[in-house]
């Protein structure tokens, strides 16, 4: 067998790797077995490209590798878990740019051997490769400027709001055009010099359309931005595969796109909004920072951490519903603590998960198996809510949006139709958050001036531990 189908054999074995990890990925308890197996599916990927007769000299890649690894060490450490969202923007980002570079990096190689010795040297169709090229620098210069004025809303670098003019959409689509104009042209042109200027149209346009394509969209959708980003990311490599024919780097490419699209996808109808509002609509633009106080009838009405502890103490089902606030006080391992304890006290405990709580897909979980929750404790929203009439009481952690009852029953509501976790159908509802501040909608939330509804206000770890300062006191009398 020669040395190409060794290394195709291998890159076939890659591949398997990643689809065994991926499909592992979407179960918790083998998540972390997933992840292993696809980074061993990478290792032997790599491995294997770098034993390619094609690689000329090893100088440039070892200190890539060095550069990459320290790097991504120092920022797999200091980068705080809410910060995830704009982590994962500048990699998604980065990716784009390298496989921007490796169009680029191909068109110079044709303009220094031109057309003629470039195909007799590496075979192919000039059409073809002409056109993979154009594709991998048109999605590339989007991912890659998207993702950094995404990375730079979410880091309160530029305003999170969404940037809207007259005439917004229109222009895009123009630039589009233009580019797909350019790129047939540059594919189909023999001559030189139109290349050239169609190269250079598609990649200044792709740059600035990254950039105004994100432009009009709110801070609270970025998270979706940056999971459709992460799936052109796969989409730019996988045209970048087809340049270098690289058959990995083709099926990784096409496996990031996919599982990209789908995420974007889940995290959409979670929201009960589609994509196409999500991009366009400016969603969050005119919200202000509302309050509880106004439109709806009723009262806040406060509870303290002690009389917390005397409700709790009383109960026998007990659900903690954690938002965004949660991961803003790192309140996951004293909500853990309260668990045990509640459980030491005869108490049934369920953590209600909404899959939008948060500001990315799976944040809740992630942090609460980080605090080592037993996976058995987390409860889908469409198991617990049929439950929700017999818990004594339902504890929501920093969460807004994701229970606010306006979703079911108001249809002028911006968030109408968002399914949500019902809260307000528990027997008492203690909700813990800071002060009137409102969740990413912007929306008032009449669960808090429900009848049965109580506020914990402070920020929920130091009321939390207020709460289970009381459960040990009473352990130690
Ligand atoms: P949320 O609606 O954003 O509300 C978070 C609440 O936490 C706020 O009302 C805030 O009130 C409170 N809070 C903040 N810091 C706190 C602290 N240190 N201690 C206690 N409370 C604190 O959160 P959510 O209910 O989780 O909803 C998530 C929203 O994000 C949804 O609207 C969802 O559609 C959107 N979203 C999520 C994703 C995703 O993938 N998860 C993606 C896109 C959009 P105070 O300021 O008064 O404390």
């Amino acid at each position: 067998m020669n040395s190409a189908n060794l290394i195709n054999l291998a890159y076939i074995a890659a591949a398997i790797l990643f689809i065994l990890g991926l499909k592992m990925l979407g179960r918790q308890a083998t998540a972390r077995k997933g992840n292993a197996l696809s980074a061993v599916g990478m290792l032997l990927a790599i491995v294997v490209t770098l034993l390619d007769h094609h690689v000329v000299s090893y100088t440039w890649i070892v200190a890539g590798l060095i550069a990459g690894t320290a790097i991504g060490v120092v920022c797999a450490r200091a980068v705080k878990m809410t910060s995830m969202p704009e982590m994962v923007a500048l990699l998604n980002g980065f990716g784009g740019l390298a496989s921007l570079l490796v169009g680029w990096a191909e068109y110079g190689k044709i303009r220094a051997y031109g057309w003629d010795a470039y195909l007799a040297e590496f075979s192919g169709n000039p059409v073809f490769t002409g056109l993979v090229i154009f594709l991998t620098i048109l999605i590339g210069g989007i991912t890659f400027t998207g993702s950094v004025y995404a990375f730079a809303k979410l880091a309160g670098l530029v305003s999170g709001k969404p940037v809207r003019w007259a005439g917004q959409h229109t222009m895009n689509i123009a630039m589009l055009m233009v580019m797909a104009a350019a790129g047939v042209l540059f594919a189909l042109t023999g001559s030189p010099q139109l290349a050239l200027v169609a190269f250079t149209a598609f990649l200044v346009l792709s740059l600035i359309l990254g950039w105004t394509f994100v432009m009009p969209i709110g801070g609270g959708d970025m998270p979706v931005v940056i999971s459709l980003l992460n799936s052109l990311s796969g989409l730019a490599a996988a045209a970048a595969g087809f340049v270098i024919a690289n058959n990995v780097l083709i099926v990784a490419g096409c496996l990031v796109g996919t599982s990209g699209v789908i995420l974007t996808l889940i995290m959409c109808k979670a929201m009960n909004r589609t994509l196409v509002n999500v991009l366009f609509s400016g969603f969050g633009a005119d919200a202000g920072g509302g309050s509880t106080e106004g439109a709806f009838q009723g009262e806040l009405k406060p509870i303290s951490p002690e009389d917390t502890f005397a409700v709790l103490e009383a109960a026998r089902q007990v659900v903690f519903i954690p938002g965004y606030g949660m991961a803003v006080s790192q309140a996951q391992h004293v909500v853990r603590e309260l668990a045990e304890l509640l459980e030491q006290n005869g108490a049934e405990v369920r953590f209600a998960i909404h899959p939008v709580a948060g500001r990315m897909p799976g944040h809740m979980n992630v942090l609460l198996a980080e605090a080592s929750v037993p996976y058995e404790q987390l409860v889908e929203m469409d198991s617990i809510n049929p439950l929700m009439p017999q818990m004594d009481v339902a504890v929501v952690i920093g969460a807004n949006d994701v229970v606010n009852p306006a979703a079911a029953s108001d249809k002028s509501s911006p968030i109408y139709g968002m399914p949500i976790i019902k809260a307000h159908e528990a027997r008492t509802c203690i909700c813990l958050k800071r002060g009137k501040g409102t969740g990413f909608s912007g929306l008032e939330n009449q669960l808090f001036l429900m009848p049965n509804t109580r506020m914990l206000y402070g920020d929920a770890k130091g009321t939390l531990q207020g709460v289970v300062a009381e459960f040990k006191a009473l352990a130690a009398s």
